[in-house]
């Protein structure tokens, strides 16, 4: 029995690998390394180069396996981009994925996991941590395709014998603590690897996008969590669904939020040196706060997590950067 990981030459796809590798399982991977990397994935998973979404390939890689279970990552994450294109979103989100279930139907994969995010929620109307039952209200295109790609799996499950598990992501940073793999897509905008990078000098400064908001120092708050808590978060839903688990719907966070302002201070104080910090406009499509009550995960999936930890998090992120600068195959 295979697992199958699309997006797995990506960050949180190649952690994923690392994971079920060390949990003894046998992976295959599906990726069209349009932003991930060959050499993100070891040697022992099966590698198949190209697109989620065609048929050809999917006739392949499930007569060559038997494919267990499907956890996907592959698809396009940065919120002012779908802002700016939301058809390529919902096209590389939503049609894509809706391939993908259908060849589990088809090749009758029991088990699936699909990489959502806190985007389905929108800006909360409470400042509590989020609760899985809170209303759905996407801000941008990006929330707005992960969250279509919920309900096809919703749908499913109840018309066919399929079981999935939705994790909904909050902030995902840091690198396997071990240095095997990280966060390496060129031209990235998540805070914590612009941050590493600003810091490591790769670039000349970062950009605070709003200092305006209603929050206790004027900076967006996120829920940051570590890439392998999160891939822990996964193993754990396949071990559930294994079990006779039902569908489940959970968010993935520690439930701390930490705004921007404190973020770039950990990061200061981490590195040891600071760097140069500018104050410009808010960006399209950010909520204002986001923090996960995570309770859920906890109880159904047992999760644990190890790394909850902001200095972590960010040594981690600070040390994989490093480790990127001396690389030359990038
Ligand atoms: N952010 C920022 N400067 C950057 C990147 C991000 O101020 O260079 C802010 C962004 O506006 C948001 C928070 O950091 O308030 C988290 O953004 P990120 O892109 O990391 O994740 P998102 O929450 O959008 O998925």
């Amino acid at each position: 029995m295979t697992v199958l990981v699309t997006g797995g030459a990506g960050y949180i796809g190649s952690h994923m690998v690392w994971a079920l590798l060390d949990a003894g399982e046998d992976v295959a991977v599906i990726d069209r390394l349009s932003t991930g990397f060959r050499w993100a994935l070891p040697a022992e998973a099966k590698f198949y180069e190209g697109d989620i979404a065609d048929e050809a390939l999917h006739a392949k890689v499930f007569t060559e396996n038997t494919i267990e279970a499907i956890i996907h990552f592959a698809g396009s994450i940065i919120v002012p981009e779908s802002v700016a294109d939301p058809l390529s979103y919902y096209e590389n989100n939503t049609v894509k994925s809706r391939a993908l279930i259908a060849a589990a139907v088809k090749y009758k994969v029991p088990y699936f996991v699909f990489s959502s995010t806190a985007a389905v929620y929108g800006t909360p109307q409470s400042p509590e941590p989020v609760l899985e039952t809170a209303m759905l209200n996407p801000e941008s295109p990006y929330g707005s395709s992960k969250l279509m790609t919920e309900t096809m799996l919703r749908d499913t499950a109840n018309a066919h014998d399929f079981t999935y598990t939705a994790l909904r992501y909050f902030n995902v940073a840091g690198a396997d603590p071990k240095g095997r793999t990280g966060q390496s897509t060129v031209g990235a905008t998540h805070l914590i690897k612009v941050a590493g990078e600003a810091a490591l000098g790769k670039r000349g400064h970062i950009d605070v996008f709003g200092t305006d908001y209603p929050t206790a120092d004027g900076t967006c708050v996120r829920d940051y969590i570590h890439v392998s808590d999160l891939a822990n978060a996964h193993l754990k839903a396949l071990e559930r669904m294994r079990a006779g688990g039902d569908s489940l719907v959970a968010n993935c966070g520690y439930g701390t939020g930490f705004s921007v302002l404190e973020v770039l201070e950990t990061v200061t104080k981490v590195h040891g040196k600071s760097f140069d910090v500018r104050y410009v406009g808010r960006r399209a499509g950010d909520a204002v706060m986001i923090v996960a009550n995570p309770g859920l995960a906890k109880q159904e999936l047992n999760w644990q997590p190890k790394y909850d930890d902001l200095d972590f998090i960010v040594k981690t992120a600070l040390d994989w950067e490093a480790h990127l600068g001396r690389r030359n195959d990038r």
